[in-house]
């Protein structure tokens, strides 16, 4: 990979310092959650549009001289994009990266995990926002939890060093999943985390109301297990606020970027499937990371790219950063929706 010139690290105007990307390998998925998916005819990026492997890892080496540290693969579902363990061990392969997680639904993940970890993934979250199939498939408009639970099972028998279960909590529909889902996560020895449902469902229906916050959470586990002893944060930019229960076993995160937004102390970047960069998930602007990967291959066909091409993907980059909002602004006058849902960005 070809060094770049200003290796000077990705800070913004408030000082933060960008040490983590997200990265959306497919806007596709197998199920259609209400939060961020429209139910019937949604419209893919063509493929053609989407990075290529070797595009994802040229941006990720880029970036990774300008001191950004940790990878997370998501999507859209990253399980559905053909061939996946191969960008995993490309990136694995980058000196500068010292943590490669990755985000699923876990629908494919027993056929997927063994392959996903011998490649170098190391960190694993998994979607899981309820124990019932119909809640499920009330909420996925799909079926597959016990497809879900056997990925679950896989990931646990091939040994990630982390695999977390991400739940999200709405309003009027999960409250009866709070407990169960601590009890399996407790039994199980995995780390939950719930997540409050943000506005970036793609068919505009989310309001307020359907938030069911970290506060109303807190009340419900506590009832069932007990006082939650908060403890200090295992990486110093993280989302959540970590509990562990009275009794010593497990660990317990809330990430409430509604009711408690964490902007102050965010360290992340975003790269869309199709090679945009966004400084936040509610950024109403994108900047053009594919037109520049693409253009040196315009220009020389089969050569390699050129350290002024690199240089040029991080002034790209930079630009982002500088531009980044101080927060999101959610419940405020001046907030405005992204035009993008959740999965045409990258969760
Ligand atoms: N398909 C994978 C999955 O569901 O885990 C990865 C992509 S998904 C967009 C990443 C995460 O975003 C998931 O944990 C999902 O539950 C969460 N998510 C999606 N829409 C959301 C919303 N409107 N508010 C909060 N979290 C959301
Ligand atoms: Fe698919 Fe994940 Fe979005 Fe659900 S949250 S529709 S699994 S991308």
């Amino acid at each position: 990979m070809a060094r770049i010139t200003n290796t000077a690290p990705l800070v913004d105007q408030l000082g933060r310092r960008h040490t983590s990307l997200r990265i959306s390998v497919t806007d596709r998925c197998n199920i259609r959650c209400f939060y961020c998916m429209p139910n019937e005819n949604v419209q893919f990026r063509p493929r053609h549009e989407i990075l290529t492997f070797e595009e994802i890892t040229r941006f990720a080496s880029v970036v990774s001289q300008m001191g950004v540290r940790r990878l997370r693969l998501t999507g859209g579902e990253p399980l559905v994009r053909h061939d996946l363990p191969r960008l995993v061990r490309m990136l694995a392969e980058l000196p500068n990266i010292d943590d490669l997680a990755l985000t699923t639904n876990g629908i494919l993940l027993a056929d997927q995990a063994a392959e996903l970890r011998s490649a170098g993934l190391e960190r694993i979250n998994i979607s899981l926002d309820t124990l019932q199939e119909e809640t499920f498939q009330k909420i996925s408009r799909r079926e597959g939890l016990d497809r879900v639970l056997a990925g679950i099972a896989a990931a646990q028998e091939v040994g990630f060093r982390q695999i977390r279960l991400n739940a999200i909590a709405i309003q009027g529909l999960t409250e009866t999943e709070i407990v169960p889902l601590v009890r399996f996560a407790r039994e199980r020895g995995l780390e939950l985390r719930f997540i409050e449902y943000m506005p970036l469902d793609a068919e505009l229906k989310w309001q307020s109301g359907d938030v069911l916050d970290g506060a109303k959470i807190r009340r419900i586990v506590e009832m069932e297990f007990g006082p939650l002893v908060p403890v200090p944060p295992l990486h110093p930019s993280q989302p959540a606020n970590d509990f562990e229960f009275a009794d010593g076993s497990g660990r317990l995160g809330l990430i409430q970027p509604v009711s408690n937004p964490f902007c102050e102390s965010c360290d992340r970047l975003r790269l869309t499937a199709e090679g945009q960069v966004r400084n936040c998930l509610f950024s109403t602007a994108e900047w053009d990371a594919r037109a520049i990967l693409r253009r040196a291959v315009r220009r020389r066909a089969g050569s390699s790219p050129t350290p002024a091409d690199d240089d040029d993907l991080a002034n790209l980059v930079r630009a982002c950063v500088r531009a980044k909002a101080p927060a999101h602004g959610i419940g405020t006058i001046e907030f405005t929706r992204p035009e993008r849902a959740m999965y045409q960005i990258g969760g």
